[in-house]
């Protein structure tokens, strides 16, 4: 059997995420997978094959993106920003409602080519119709699949497959990276949630939900009244014997088992001292997503509250229903204005390592290490007299991203 040939990428910064940036540095891969990172003057001392010289550049692990629906690409700038998060939300239903079949199969494919132009290598796709499966699994694009559930007047008891055969059919048993999802505890019941976490739990597959996106989801637990009822009773939904629990979001998900095994929860932004604790206590993971919150008008998630409480994060874009794009660059750009005390290194890490970790893939993907897989960008960083970190943000936000393995002809997207 021949042995492996040895490349080594050369640059000058490499951002390895699990350890300090090394100047004048390279990476070695063969086989697809990473074998030594170091300074290059190491690496010449060790056997290679070919060696590639790419300069001012930095070389990064690629991106991963823990919170998207690429079912929705096509709603891109069909949905203006709103101030009041309830506007944005009544705005984006009613253009749901427009997209067919043929929209959400080509905003699929639209949406994966446009997370690998921008350097993002795994995803969290959360799916209400399971048609971007067929698009990700042939696309090369590493994922786990969330096919999120809705019904808040859906309160039978039963395993999930009764009245979501979805989770009876083959992709959902054979694939491990497929998964339950609850949309929010405004719009899916109790036993609803309960079914999905144990469907979840039983298969060995972490969930996902919406959780604490707006101040209107802690008041409808709170008084079961305001803009849900009334959204509810408008989509015949509601339910007239709904007793609110009188807990916050997130105390209501825990009581309901939700975040007994791995979690992802999205968003995040009106999470209190109580549940900051109680989510870091059980190890979920809330994956940010700034720019959709800015863009949907609720405020900006407190990362340096949501940091010291020790709660585990991850970065996400969520869907074009409530973005510009699919660049993960600009959601870390929107983070190191809002936060410029967190070290940049560490933003970083919740874009990469981090969303690797709360995928359960943090063994091979999100960092630089000997053993991963080789999923590498390369970053053309100006950074002149300024700062490396703002320079690296700013060109991965204009879109200057390459990269360099695996090589382009592997991933069909
Ligand atoms: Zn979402």
């Amino acid at each position: 059997m021949n042995k492996p040939s040895i490349i080594i990428h050369q640059a000058r910064w490499i951002v390895p995420v699990t350890g300090p940036v090394i100047e004048a540095g390279a990476v070695a891969i063969a086989d697809g997978h990473i074998r030594a990172v170091g300074p290059a003057a190491d690496l010449r001392r060790q056997p290679w094959d070919a060696w590639e010289d790419h300069g001012d550049g930095a070389i990064m692990p690629a991106l991963v993106n823990a919170h998207t629906h690429l079912e929705l690409t096509a709603l891109r700038g069909r949905i203006a920003a709103q101030e009041r998060w309830q506007d944005w939300l009544s705005a984006a239903l009613a253009e749901m409602a427009t997209l067919t079949l043929e929209d959400l199969q080509a905003g699929a494919a639209a949406g994966i080519a446009e997370l690998r132009r921008f350097g993002t290598g795994l995803v969290a796709e959360i799916s209400n119709t399971g048609l971007s499966l067929p698009a990700l699994a042939k696309s090369g694009l590493e994922f786990c699949y969330f096919f999120e559930c809705l019904g808040f007047d859906l309160t039978g008891a039963g395993p999930l497959e009764t009245g979501f055969p979805i989770f009876a059919a083959p992709a959902a048993l054979t694939l491990t990276n497929f998964s339950a999802a609850a949309h929010a505890p405004y719009s899916v019941s109790a036993p609803l949630c309960q079914r999905i976490a144990a469907w979840n739990r039983s298969h060995g597959r972490p969930s996902a939900v919406h959780l604490a996106e707006s101040r209107e989801e802690e008041r409808f637990l709170q008084t079961g009244g305001g803009f849900f009822r009334s959204l509810l009773m408008l989509r015949g939904r509601w339910r007239p014997d709904f007793q609110p629990p009188g807990v916050s979001p997130a105390h209501y998900l825990d009581s309901l088992g939700f975040f007994a095994g791995p979690a992802l929860a999205a968003h995040g932004v009106w999470l209190d001292a109580a549940d900051r604790k109680l989510l870091a206590r059980r190890g979920a993971r809330v994956v940010l997503c700034p720019r959709s919150n800015l863009f949907t008008g609720t405020g900006l998630p407190n990362l340096t509250a949501l940091e010291a409480d020790g709660v585990r994060l991850a970065l996400g874009t969520d869907s074009l229903a409530s973005n510009h794009d699919l660049n993960l660059f600009r959601e870390l750009e929107v983070l190191r204005e809002q936060f410029p005390a967190v070290p940049p290194g560490r933003l970083v890490r919740l874009a990469t390592l981090n969303g690797a970790a709360a995928l359960g893939r943090e063994a091979d993907l999100g960092s630089l290490d000997p053993g991963k897989r080789a999923a590498l960008l390369l970053v053309p960083v100006d950074a002149g007299a300024g700062d490396f970190w703002d320079a690296l943000l700013a060109a991965g936000a204009m879109g200057e991203v390459r990269w360099l393995s695996p090589p382009k002809e592997t991933c069909h997207a």
